[in-house]
């Protein structure tokens, strides 16, 4: 019985899951991870061609269903593990970068994607089944309904592929949202590398603290209106409407005099 704690809403439809492993388009030589194998759905299509795989599941009832499935895998390793907080960088063998799957449970995936960031020097690239809206988010660009962190900081790191959306009869149990699969690939030299990550971040989060006001009141408290000019920024402008590149010059101004006196939590939800 699924479980919703977890977030469990497991797939059946045998031509979603094609569709979804066709993407990933698994080698037998990947390092491939999957968060959440569930019973299994995507993984057996994923064994089939890389019989190295890799899970990581927290539901413990789960652990003996899918060592049952799939006893015939002998290379087949399952790590019973919150991946909220698992060292993904524990499981690169030979320097090979991950290829990470899943389809996430919905309850955390902002955090999950943000500790996942926090990883990619040791990613290939991503696949994940996500809320739909969670994919627009993550695709957004400036003056989008959905543009804010999540967006930003994802695209600081990757480049945001929107896949493909799935209906809630593809799971069961069906879930109240549309789906969507987004791929992420992390970029091999980051286009506008910040000179502190986390003063970027509190700069972002700031911002869309106050994502109506204009910049001025927005980020007062952390830049004076001739900073923003002295780098180009209209300080009329909304914090919807300034690109990543706006926000690392507006980051690397502050970089310079030290930490902020901002809290930067990386696994908040907004
Ligand atoms: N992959 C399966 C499928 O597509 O049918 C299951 C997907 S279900 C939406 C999410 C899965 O993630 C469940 O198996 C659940 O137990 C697992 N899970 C939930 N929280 C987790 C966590 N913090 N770390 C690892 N796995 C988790």
């Amino acid at each position: 019985k699924a479980r919703k704690r977890f977030g469990q809403n497991f797939l059946h439809d045998p031509g979603v899951i094609e569709k979804i492993v066709r993407s990933i388009n698994p080698k037998p030589d990947d390092a491939i991870v999957e968060i959440g194998p569930g019973l299994g759905a995507i993984t057996e299509e994923i064994l089939a061609v890389n019989p190295r795989l890799q899970v990581v599941e927290l539901d413990r009832d789960l652990i003996p269903v899918l060592r049952t499935k799939f006893f015939n895998y002998p290379e087949f390793r399952i790590h019973e593990a919150d991946a909220l907080s698992f060292d993904f960088s524990q499981l690169v063998v030979d320097g090979r970068p991950l290829r990470i799957v899943g389809n996430l449970p919905y309850n955390i995936s902002t955090p999950l994607i943000f500790h996942l960031l926090a990883q990619s020097g040791v990613v290939q690239d991503m696949h994940f089944m996500l809320q739909k809206e969670v994919v627009q988010r993550l695709a957004a660009t400036p003056g989008d309904n959905n543009y804010g962190r999540l967006g930003i900081m994802a695209q600081y790191f990757c480049k945001v592929q929107p896949l493909f959306e799935v209906g809630p009869g593809a799971f069961r149990p069906a879930p109240k949202v549309d789906s969507a699969i987004v791929r992420l690939v992390p970029h091999k030299e980051l286009p506008h590398p910040a000179k502190n990550l986390k003063t970027l971040q509190a700069v972002v989060r700031t911002a869309f603290n106050a994502r109506r006001k204009t910049l001025r009141k927005a980020l007062a408290a952390l830049v004076t209106v001739e900073q923003l000019q002295s780098v180009g920024i209209n300080d009329g402008l909304r914090p919807e409407n300034l690109s990543l590149a706006d926000y690392v010059k507006i980051a690397d101004l502050l970089a310079d005099s030290g930490p902020l006196n901002v809290e930067v939590d990386e696994v908040s939800n907004d």
